[in-house]
């Protein structure tokens, strides 16, 4: 069993300053370049409605070595121009005490802690207790594992040393599966945190799950939908020669247009507003519908690959045994599950229908 979770008197929000009906926006590029760089990006986003905050990286954990690990000290000149020029709140990831030590010198706003550092509590207890004292909103990253106690961890330590305007920010998770995002949502995660710590902002951060920019508006919805607080998303003035991360990030006229397509949900009634596990409850509800129809298409791509075998070896669509079996052990299992079997032998004829029907295309080459 896990111990209970203690994260205690948060902020109702962490960006207290900045409060609104809008979703909350970090925007900027995915590091501190050059001067120019950088102040071009903060005016082009001080301009973008709904961008509340600037991001851009200082320190860059990269994978391999002998790659851009960022500028270091020399960037916080260059971010206290541009917050002094546009009045955006600064934010920066920080890694250790002395990254903490140099940004508070330089009036950095914001603070996150990156993918790789939750994943490390010796790190995050450093940075916890550099903080201590210090009345500045902390964002924290999901660790790049998919282990919600890590990340639970690591914004407890963090709370632990006082910080009230905390929050987390979902970027995504390493798999080893071939998969169309850089890194796996696993909106579950995000999901069971919610569920632990229900009072908790929740930032997205599309850029970093899809490391591509064609797909951000669909992840930046789903964030939303997902009752999510806003998004942290990488903007750059000249994203073709960024110097990390070129091919995920937006122009910001791009960002623009992208924050204008998004659907603000009504959140409904009162009484919707105010019960939250209700409203807990639906978001789980939606999360786990989308898991279902993920499996649903994997389950599908399998019935087409069946049915090429079949089609080598010369076998009949319909193989009785093998339905009377699928049907049986389905419904035991359902039976165990504690499922209405009545429910699930109507979804199973359904599903074996379809199956046959898209396997007679692939036997016959009607559609392939
Ligand atoms: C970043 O925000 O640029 C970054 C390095 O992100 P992450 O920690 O999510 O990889
Ligand atoms: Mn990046």
């Amino acid at each position: 069993m896990s111990p209970p979770v203690s994260i205690a008197h948060l902020a109702s929000r962490p960006d207290l300053d900045n409060p609104g009906p809008l979703p909350y926006v970090i925007a900027g590029p995915c590091s501190a370049e050059s001067e120019q760089q950088v102040l071009q990006a903060a005016r082009a986003l001080a301009d973008v409605p709904g961008v509340k905050a600037f991001r851009a990286g200082v320190w860059k954990p990269r994978t391999r070595p002998n790659t851009f690990e960022g500028i270091g000290d020399d960037a916080l000149h260059w971010l206290e121009a541009a917050k002094a020029e546009t009045g955006l709140a600064v934010a920066i990831e920080v890694a250790n005490a002395a990254h903490v030590e140099a940004a508070l010198r330089h009036g950095v706003d914001i603070f996150w802690i990156g993918a790789r550092t939750t994943t490390n509590p010796f790190s995050v207890q450093e940075i916890a207790d550099s903080l201590r004292g210090v009345d500045l909103p902390v964002w924290v990253k999901n660790p790049v594992n998919p282990d919600v106690q890590l990340w639970l961890g690591a914004l407890e330590r963090v709370n632990k040393a006082g910080i009230t305007r905390l929050g987390a920010i979902h970027r995504g998770f390493t798999s080893s599966e071939k998969m169309a995002y850089r890194n796996a949502p696993k909106w579950e995660i995000v999901i069971e945190l919610r569920r632990l710590v229900p009072d908790l902002p929740v930032l997205c951060d599309p850029s970093h799950i899809a490391g591509r920019t064609d797909v951000l508006r669909t992840l930046s919805q789903k964030a939303l939908d997902l009752a999510m607080s806003g998004l942290m998303i990488e903007v750059h003035p000249e994203p073709e020669k960024a110097m990390s991360d070129a091919k995920q990030q937006l122009r910001p006229d791009e960002l623009a247009r992208l924050l204008g397509s998004l659907h603000l949900r009504e959140e409904g009634s009162s009484v919707l507003r105010t019960d939250s596990r209700l409203q807990e409850l639906r978001v789980q509800s939606n999360a786990i519908d989308y898991e279902l129809l993920e499996t649903l298409a994997r389950r599908m791509h399998v019935v087409k690959e069946i049915g090429q075998v079949k089609k080598e070896h010369n076998l009949t669509i319909l193989q009785v045994q093998r339905w009377q079996e699928v049907l049986r052990d389905r419904l035991e299992k359902a039976g165990d599950l504690g499922l209405d079997t009545t429910l699930v032998r109507a979804i199973y004829e359904l599903l074996h229908e379809h199956a046959i029907a898209l396997q007679s295309e692939v036997m016959n080459d009607l559609k392939t």
